[in-house]
């Protein structure tokens, strides 16, 4: 039988399956989220360097103003003051980052100021080497171009800038000469402000670093360290500053897609999906390969039972067959419980040769075994002695049929333990015939072939025989001894076949001349006879032996070479007492003697043995 393979290799392989996936997952969560972070850095700084140039654009587009009116003085000639006051005035409407705008005059003294509320303490200002922005101012005078300072202390208070635009007009020769500087002063807060007012700016915590130091500072709540860029800033000509830009949470928060989080939640579903379907088709795999291994074993067993159950039927017909068989035996065949005479099988012959049906047999020897059997017990502990013993288990015993008759039957008995339980198994034959062939041929035996007398042997045993019987009851034995006379002469002259037949007329007379149940007539040898009397004397030996020479004597049976004429006899007579001490040797030699002297004496004669003889 196949033993269940365990599950818990499958579960450990399952498990470490999943916890592979898991790690997977992990990793890959892990690279999307680097990617992820890498992504937004890039929009991060991506936005950084958008709002840079946008803050470096809108300037250039503010101070486009201060350019137009420079260009309509350089090319006009100085402005009356006026319409330089109403061309200031729409420059600061359309930019508030301005602090003012002012004329510097070509000897560097402040001239104009717009508006020139809060903004008086600078029309003492003159611009002298000691100024730092003094520098800046020649290069932008000597290029003709506009510079942009670097941020100082404004006179006004705080930190500004200002943007240096260089002024000329032409001479009576038309030469162009310097006429000052159109400044743009900026105070760092409000030009910052300003120009942060772009909605993109609020995405961003904002730092303006001059030379790496922090002049203005913009925050917002949840700006993130982490994430902080620096982007340089060219605010016109000036390339000294920068941008620290802190992205807030809200943007990353934007910029990032929850990829990485989606991607690991799937992941790890999948895989835990995936490792359930497989654990599940595994165990239908197991289950279907249990019931696979099942059905085979279910149906081998199929075939095995169809196979026993052919040989049980193919063995119960055999088995009927014999037992079909049996019922054709003349001889009957019993296997019975001994103990309770239940009756296992018998065949048709046990119970019908009785003349019972099976039913009154089967219940007879259930009931009265004696009565079927007489003397069943007995014999019962004689089979199981035989049986130890190791003698013959064959026994001579008398059942009795239906009508009450006895019928002699011959039982060959055995007793077998089968499964610790006891049965007898018998074979009876009705042995009345054979009983009757037995004595018939006993009979025969005893018989002499041409005559139908007994023959030697007979006679021999039962001389002995009636000698024991007679000894014991004490009486008298008589022997007759008898010889056909000249019958050798008879042979030589009639041939031998007549011979024979005078032989079988002869003896013919023997046993008729003789009276008791007891006496028997016996061929002695040739033409020689012997005829035993028991509880016979003299008298009565004579007696026969005179009936027989009388009744030859009637037959008249001629014997042509005899001197008599006819068939005779010699007889000699011996008369025994069994119990006197004498044996049968003797008689026989007396009688022998008693017949020699009637064969001496002349023939066809009566000689009794006598004493002196
Ligand atoms: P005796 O009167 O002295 O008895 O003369 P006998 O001729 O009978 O002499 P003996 O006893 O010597 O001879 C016996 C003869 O009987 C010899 C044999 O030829 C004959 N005989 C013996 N048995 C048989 C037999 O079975 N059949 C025939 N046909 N003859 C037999
Ligand atoms: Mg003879
Ligand atoms: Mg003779």
């Amino acid at each position: 039988m196949l033993r269940p393979r365990s599950p818990w290799p499958t579960r450990l392989a399952l498990a470490a399956l999943l916890l592979g996936l898991s790690l997977v997952s992990l990793l890959l969560w892990q690279r999307l989220l680097i990617a992820q972070q890498e992504r937004v850095a890039e929009r991060v700084g991506y936005q950084a360097r958008s709002l840079a140039r946008q803050l470096e654009t809108s300037l250039h587009d503010q101070v486009d103003g201060l350019r137009r009116i420079a260009l309509q003085w350089n090319h006009r000639g100085r402005m009356p003051k006026d319409e330089w006051v109403l061309d200031s005035r729409f420059a600061l409407e359309r930019f508030k980052g301005y602090q003012a705008i002012q004329w510097l005059g070509a000897d560097l003294a402040m001239r104009w100021i717009e508006p020139l509320q809060g903004n008086e303490e600078a029309l003492q200002v003159r611009l002298t080497p000691a100024h730092p922005n003094f520098n800046l101012a020649i290069q932008a005078k000597a290029s003709g171009e506009p510079r942009f300072s670097n941020s100082f202390v404004l006179i006004q208070g705080g930190r500004g800038f200002i943007l240096y635009t260089p002024l000329y007009i032409r001479d009576a020769q038309q030469e162009r000469v310097f006429d000052g500087f159109l400044q743009g002063v900026f105070r760092v807060e409000r030009l910052m402000d300003e120009l942060l007012s772009h909605p993109d700016s609020r995405d961003f915590s904002v730092d303006l670093l001059e030379e790496g130091r922090s002049i203005y500072h913009h925050a917002q709540p949840d700006a993130l360290d982490a994430l902080q860029q620096e982007v340089p800033l060219q605010l016109l000509n000036n390339q000294n500053f920068a941008l620290r830009l802190k992205p807030t949470e809200q943007l990353v928060q934007r910029l990032a897609t929850p990829l990485p989080q989606v991607a690991l939640g799937a992941s790890l579903t999948i895989s835990l999906l995936l490792v359930a379907a497989l654990g599940l088709a595994l165990a239908n795999a197991r289950r279907a390969s249990a019931l696979q291994a099942g059905n085979r074993r279910l149906s081998e067993e199929l075939e095995q039972r169809e196979k026993i159950e052919q040989v049980l039927r193919d063995s119960r017909e055999r088995l009927q067959l014999v037992l079909d068989l049996t019922d054709s035996s003349h001889d009957g065949l019993f296997i019975i419980d001994p103990q309770n005479r239940d009756i296992l099988h018998m065949n048709q012959a046990t119970y019908s040769s009785l003349g019972y049906s099976a039913e009154a047999f089967r219940e007879l020897l259930k009931q009265d075994p004696e009565q079927l059997l007489p003397g069943y017990y007995n014999w019962l502990d004689r089979v199981r002695q035989a049986q130890q013993d190791k003698l013959s288990s064959i026994f001579q015993q008398k059942m009795r049929r239906r009508d009450g008759s006895e019928q002699a039957a011959e039982i060959s008995a055995q007793l077998v333990l089968v499964n610790g339980h006891e049965y007898l198994i018998g074979v009876t034959r009705d042995n009345s015939q054979r009983l009757q062939l037995e004595a018939q041929l006993q009979r025969l035996s005893q018989l002499d072939g041409l005559t139908g007398l007994y023959n030697r042997r007979f006679f021999d045993n039962q001389l002995n025989s009636e000698w024991r019987r007679l000894r014991r009851h004490g009486t008298s034995l008589t022997l007759l001894m008898l010889d056909i006379d000249y019958f050798k002469s008879y042979n030589d002259r009639l041939g031998h076949l007549a011979g024979d037949d005078a032989l079988r007329q002869v003896s013919a007379v023997l046993p008729n001349s003789l009276q008791r149940e007891g006496d028997s007539a016996c061929r002695y040898g040739g033409e020689e006879f012997a005829i035993i009397l028991a509880d016979t004397g003299l008298e009565g030996g004579m007696h026969v032996a005179s009936r027989i020479q009388q009744r030859l004597e009637a037959l008249n049976l001629a014997h042509p070479a005899s001197p008599l004429g006819r068939l005779t006899l010699s007889i000699g007579l011996a008369v025994a007492e069994p119990g006197s001490g004498e044996s049968p040797d003797l008689l026989v030699a007396h009688c022998d003697r008693a017949l020699y002297r009637a064969k001496h004496e002349g023939r066809n004669r009566i000689c009794v043995w006598r004493d002196e003889e």
